[in-house]
Formats: C-alpha cells, sequence, structure tokens
C-alpha cells in the first residue's frame, strides 16, 4: 500500500502548498465541508478554493454532496475526499502517464531521427528522406540522431511507474 506521506506529496506537486492543505483538512472532516469553512479554516482565499477544488474534482482527487437548504431553492454544497479516492485518483493519474510514455516509446523506436548540425531541428526518417536528407531551413547535411538514450530512459521510468502502480491498489 502507498503511504499517505507520498499521496500527500505528490498532491503537493500537482495543486501547490494550498492543495494539499485542502485535502488534509477534508480528511478529518467527517462530514464534508463547504467552501466557505474550507476558506475560512485554512485561510485561503474563497476563489482560490474553489478552483483547486474544481480541479481536484476532475481528476477524482475531491466530490462534493449537494443538499437542499431547508425548503429553500439554495443547495448546500459539501466537499468531502477519502484516502480510498486519494489512491484511485492518483492510481489513474499515473495510468495516463504510463499510456503517454507508452506511445512515445513506441514512436521512438519505431522511427529513427535526423537532426540538423546547425539550428537543431530534428526530423523523422520520412522528412528526412522527402527533403533529401537535408535541413529544410539551412540546406545543410541532416545527420541521424541517436534516440537509444532517451528509449532507455522511457523504459526506465516505465518500469518504475508501473511499480509504483502496483503499490497504490
Ligand atoms: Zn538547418
Amino acid at each position: 500500500m502507498l503511504v499517505e506521506a507520498d499521496v500527500m506529496k505528490v498532491i503537493e506537486k500537482m495543486y501547490g502548498p494550498d492543495g494539499r492543505k485542502i485535502i488534509e483538512l477534508l480528511l478529518k472532516a467527517d462530514n464534508g465541508k463547504t467552501i466557505d469553512e474550507i476558506a475560512q479554516e485554512t485561510g485561503i482565499r474563497v476563489n482560490d478554493v474553489r478552483r483547486l477544488l474544481y480541479e481536484m474534482s476532475q481528476e477524482g482527487f475531491v466530490a462534493y454532496l449537494r443538499s437542499q437548504k431547508g425548503d429553500s431553492l439554495w443547495y448546500n454544497y459539501r466537499w468531502y475526499t477519502n484516502t480510498t479516492m486519494l489512491r484511485n485518483a492518483l492510481s489513474k493519474r499515473i495510468e495516463n502517464v504510463i499510456k503517454v510514455l507508452e506511445e512515445r516509446l513506441e514512436y521512438e523506436t519505431g522511427t529513427s531521427f535526423y537532426i540538423c548540425p546547425n539550428d537543431l531541428s530534428i526530423y523523422t526518417f520520412e522528412e528526412a528522406f522527402e527533403n533529401n536528407f537535408q535541413c529544410i531551413h539551412c540546406q545543410a547535411d541532416l545527420v541521424e540522431f541517436d534516440n537509444r538514450q532517451i528509449i532507455t530512459h522511457l523504459k526506465e521510468l516505465l518500469k518504475m511507474l508501473k511499480k509504483y502502480n502496483s503499490l497504490t491498489s
């Protein structure tokens, strides 16, 4: 199981210290909190609280319950979270990163790249071929670009993320 300290560190990286403060407050609230309560108890401006809650809800880190205020037309929104929600949201996020990296790895592995020694423009094999292996900006001869290091790096990163994600679920 991923320890809570790690989850909080990632949340702080994604949403800043204010995002972390909000999550910490909501974790302690049994019955959720309204935006005004969160602003009052953390000292974060109402607009920032609203923006952060919205951003965090997009990724499933927080959610709200809506209840009617008595007989009025007004609604109460109480925001909440719990450790399961946080872990699931983080896990989903890591899965997305893995997907992007895997696509990139496939691209890097399946194509050779060419680079202009003057202005460092990068061309795929097809692009270089179409231009007779010359730079379209300065006509210099292109050199084949060694992307083995990028591939190795991507593979290591993927291995690490997959291991990390198997710990969260
Ligand atoms: Zn060039």
